[in-house]
C-alpha cells in the first residue's frame, strides 16, 4: 500500500487521484529506498511504472521553497520528456512542486524564458538540450541533490553518454543517483560503476512468467485405437467449466462433437464449413456459458479470447509444435491457471517428439501405450558402439533426472520466447 511508505498527505492525495491503487512491484521495492536517499539501479519491463517509482521520491524530497533545480531527470526522447514531466507535476501537484521539460525541436529561448520564471525544482530533459542550457549558462545545477538517469538503456542506444557526462561533471559531488533501465547490457554497468555509488541498491523485478508455465500440461499417449475410450475417461475426471478441444480435421471435429453429445456433453462443433451464422451462434452460446465444449479445428479457433477458459483439450496433438503453443495458450490467460490435457496417439509419435522439443519439461507425461517408444526413429542413425548403451532406446530422458519428464536441450531456458 501505498499508505505504508510514510508519504506525506499530498502526494498520498496526487497518488489516489491519479488513480493508482497499489504499487507495482518496482515501486513496492524501490520507493522505500528512495526515500532514504539510497543511490538505486531499477530494472523493470516497459510499463511497470517506473517513473512514478522514482518520481513519488522526487517530489517527496524536494523543497518546494526554494527556486532551485533539486532533481534533474535526463530521458532519451522529447515525448519522454514530457511525459516524464507530466507525471511528475500530477504527483507533486499539492506539495506545489514545480516541474519543466527542456528538450530540443523546440526553440531554446521559450524554455530560457520558462525556466527563469517557473524557477521548477524539477528538471526533465533530454541529455542535448540539457547540456546545450548549461553551455549557455541558464541551468545552475549546482543544488542537485537527485540526479536520475531514465531510459538508461535507450540513452546509451542513442549515443548519449558524453553528454551525460558531461552534465553528471556538473552537478554536486554529493547527492542521489539513480538509473532506471527495462534491460542492463554490459555498457550500463560501466555507467552504473562510474556514477553510482559503490553501495547502490538493485532492484530487479523479473518478468512474469510467460503463461503457458502456469498452464497445467499433461499428454498421454494411447495407442491409436484408444484415442477416444481413453479421451472420453479423462474428460469425465477432468473438472472444469468451459474447454475447447482441438482436433485435426473438420471430419474429426463434427464427428467427436456428435459422440461427445452422446456420452452427455454440452458440446458443439465449430469450422469452417459452417455458416457465419451458426458460428456466430455456437461462439455466442459458448461465450455465454450454454455450450461447455468447444470442438474446433486450429482455423476456426485462431484469435478467439475466450474469457473463463479453464482447460484446453488435444484429442491428438498437432502436426507442428507451435500450434500445440498456441492452442494451450487459450486458456491460463490473465494470471489464472489453466489445464490442457493432451493425446497423442502411438501412430504418431514423431509429433510428440516435436512437441517435447519446443516445450521441454513444461508437461507431465503419461505413457499408456504397450508401444514401445523409440527416439527420433526416423531421422537419427544408430551410434556406433557404445552410444545406443548409454541412451536407452526405450522410455523417456537420456538422464536420470529428467525421468518421467522430456528431457530437452531447452531445458533451464525459456522455450517460449516472450
Ligand atoms: P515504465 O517507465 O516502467 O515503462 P511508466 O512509468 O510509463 O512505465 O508507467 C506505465 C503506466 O502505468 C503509466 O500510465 C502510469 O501512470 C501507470 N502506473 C504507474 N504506477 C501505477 C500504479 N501503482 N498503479 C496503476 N497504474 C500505474
Ligand atoms: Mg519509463
Amino acid at each position: 500500500m501505498f499508505n505504508d511508505f510514510n508519504l506525506s498527505e499530498e502526494t498520498l492525495k496526487a497518488i489516489r487521484e491519479k488513480g493508482f491503487e497499489k504499487p507495482t512491484p518496482i515501486q513496492e521495492k524501490a520507493i522505500p529506498l528512495l526515500l532514504e536517499g539510497k543511490d538505486l539501479v531499477g530494472q523493470a519491463q516497459t510499463g511497470t511504472g517506473k517513473t512514478a517509482a522514482f518520481g513519488i521520491p522526487v517530489v517527496e524530497r524536494v523543497n518546494p521553497k526554494e527556486g532551485t533545480i533539486q532533481a534533474l531527470i535526463l530521458v532519451p526522447t522529447r515525448e519522454l520528456a514530457i511525459q516524464v514531466a507530466k507525471e511528475i507535476k500530477d504527483l507533486g501537484k499539492y506539495r506545489r512542486v514545480k516541474v519543466l521539460a527542456v528538450y530540443g525541436g523546440k526553440p531554446i529561448f521559450g524554455q530560457i524564458d520558462l525556466l527563469k520564471r517557473i524557477r521548477p525544482q524539477v528538471v526533465v530533459g533530454t541529455p542535448g538540450r540539457v547540456k546545450d542550457l548549461i553551455e549557455r549558462g541558464i541551468l545552475d545545477l549546482s543544488k542537485v541533490k537527485i540526479f536520475v538517469l531514465d531510459e538508461a538503456d535507450r540513452m546509451l542506444d542513442m549515443g548519449f553518454i558524453e553528454d551525460i557526462e558531461f552534465i553528471f561533471s556538473q552537478t554536486p559531488e554529493e547527492k542521489q543517483t539513480l538509473l532506471f533501465s527495462a534491460t542492463l547490457p554490459p555498457e550500463i554497468r560501466d555507467v552504473i560503476r562510474r556514477f553510482l555509488k559503490e553501495d547502490h541498491a538493485e532492484v530487479r523485478i523479473e518478468p512474469e512468467k510467460p503463461t503457458v508455465e502456469k498452464i497445467r500440461q499433461k499428454i498421454y499417449r494411447v495407442g491409436d485405437r484408444k484415442l477416444f475410450e481413453t479421451f472420453l475417461a479423462k474428460l469425465e475426471e477432468t473438472p472444469f467449466r468451459k474447454g475447447i478441444v482441438f482436433t485435426q480435421t473438420k471430419r474429426e471435429a463434427d464427428w467427436l462433437a456428435d459422440r461427445l453429445k452422446e456420452a452427455g456433453f454440452n458440446a458443439e462443433a465449430i469450422h469452417g464449413d459452417y455458416s457465419q451464422n451458426r458460428r456466430e451462434w455456437v461462439l455466442r452460446n459458448f461465450r455465454k456459458g450454454n455450450i461447455d465444449l468447444l470442438v474446433a479445428t486450429d482455423v476456426a479457433a485462431r484469435g478467439l479470447d475466450i474469457k473463463g477458459l479453464d482447460a484446453v483439450f488435444n484429442y491428438r496433438l498437432p502436426q507442428d509444435a507451435e500450434s500445440y503453443i498456441h492452442r494451450i495458450g487459450r486458456t491460463g490467460r490473465a494470471g489464472k491457471e489453466g489445464l490442457a490435457l493432451s493425446f497423442s496417439s502411438d501412430a504418431e509419435d514423431d509429433r510428440l517428439q516435436r512437441v517435447k522439443k519446443l516445450a521441454g519439461d513444461t508437461f507431465e507425461f503419461v505413457n499408456l501405450s504397450d508401444r514401445p517408444l523409440e527416439r527420433g526413429k526416423k531421422n537419427s542413425k544408430p551410434r556406433r558402439g557404445f552410444g545406443n548403451r548409454k541412451f536407452p532406446k526405450r522410455g523417456f530422458g537420456r538422464k536420470r533426472d529428467n525421468f518421467n519428464s522430456f528431457g530437452s536441450r531447452f531445458k533451464g531456458e525459456n522455450p517460449f520466447g516472450d
